[in-house]
Formats: structure tokens, sequence, C-alpha cells
């Protein structure tokens, strides 16, 4: 059990199983990308975990960055306008793989490859650990897929419940009960 704030949450996905399933994946990137020397972008805060274990596990030539999300009050067809900041690097021609930690309606990710997508970049790969595919609202398409898992609430292994809870080794869900 774990309480953050005034919510409690109970164990959900554990350390191990965690684990195994993001050496899966960088196995998978590791073949996809053979050869390429690909650039992870990790969102942050919540993909930080994430993209470090992930990173830990791949065996390929590869560069990393991070970027931060921010807001906008003004709304498009997709939602608030998210603007991606942080970006130093120059991405023109380069494999990008973005790190998430959460695909929940998907607007985030969405509006975060249309930005990177402006730059001209080789070619884009989205990588999130979680994906709720009963509360995606546009399309995505996702490359990497951690765990699908139903529409919850969830938190630890970075994920947040009002800034905190983000630093667990496992994953919880909120208790309903
Ligand atoms: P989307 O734009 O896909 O709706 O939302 C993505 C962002 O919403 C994630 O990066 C994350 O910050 C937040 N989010 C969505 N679902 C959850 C959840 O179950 N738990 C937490 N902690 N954050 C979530």
């Amino acid at each position: 059990m774990l309480t953050v704030l005034d919510k409690t949450f109970v164990p959900f996905i554990g350390r191990d199983t965690l684990q195994e399933r993001i050496s899966e994946l960088a196995d998978q990137i590791n073949r996809d990308y053979a050869g390429r020397c690909p650039l992870i972008v990790g969102v942050l805060n919540g993909a930080v975990l994430f993209t470090a274990d992930l990173l830990k596990n791949l065996t390929i030539d590869c560069e990393i960055t991070f970027i931060r999300v921010a807001s906008y009050e003004q709304t498009t067809s997709t939602g608030n306008i998210k603007e991606i900041l942080g970006l130093t690097e120059a991405i023109t021609g380069r494999d990008l793989i973005v790190v998430e930690d959460i695909v929940d309606t998907g607007m985030t990710i969405a509006h975060v490859c249309q930005q990177l997508a402006e730059k001209g970049p080789a070619s884009i790969a989205i990588a999130t650990l979680l994906f709720k595919p009963a509360a995606l609202k546009t399309k995505v398409d996702l490359a990497y897929v951690g765990f699908e898992i139903e529409n919850q609430f969830v938190v630890g292994y970075g994920l947040d419940y009002d800034g905190l809870g983000r630093n667990t080794k496992d994953i919880f869900v909120l208790n309903e009960s």
C-alpha cells in the first residue's frame, strides 16, 4: 500500500516485471536499430526512470536527450497546445525514439511528435511504458509498448500524483474500494 497526499494506492506492476519487460523492449530496439545511432528523447518528468532503465539495456550506439512539455490554454482540435522545451540538439536526419511514461488520450505524444516532425528527423518512433487504449482520443503509432492497462490512475516509477509519488521502484494503482 502507498499513500500519496489524500489517496491510497495498491501494488500494480512490480519491479521485477517492469525490469523484465523493459529489457524485452530494449532487445527489440537493439534489433530494429542495429547499425544506426538513434537519439533517445525522454519526456520529463514522468519518463525519467523508464528512459534510464531502457538506456541501460541498449547495446547499440545511441545518444540521449530530454525534453519537457508545456501546456497552453489555447486549444486545437486535439486539445491544449503542448510546446516542447529543452531540445538543443539538431535532429534533422536523425532517427528519434521518443520515450514516454504513459499514453492516455495520446494528445501529449501526438503534439510532441508533430513538433519534432517539423524539424525534419529521418524517423520518429514512440516507446511508452504504459498505454491506456480505452482513453485514446487521437491516432498515434506506438512502436514499443511496455504494458497495456485499463483506464485507471497509476503512480510510481516516475509517474506522479500532484508532483509526489514518483520515487518508487514499483507501479501502484489508485485504490477505488
Ligand atoms: P495524454 O496526453 O496521453 O492524455 O496524457 C499523457 C500524460 O498524462 C502523461 O505523460 C502523464 O503525465 C499523465 N497521465 C495520464 N494518465 C496518468 C496516470 O494514470 N497516472 C499518472 N500519474 N499520470 C498520468
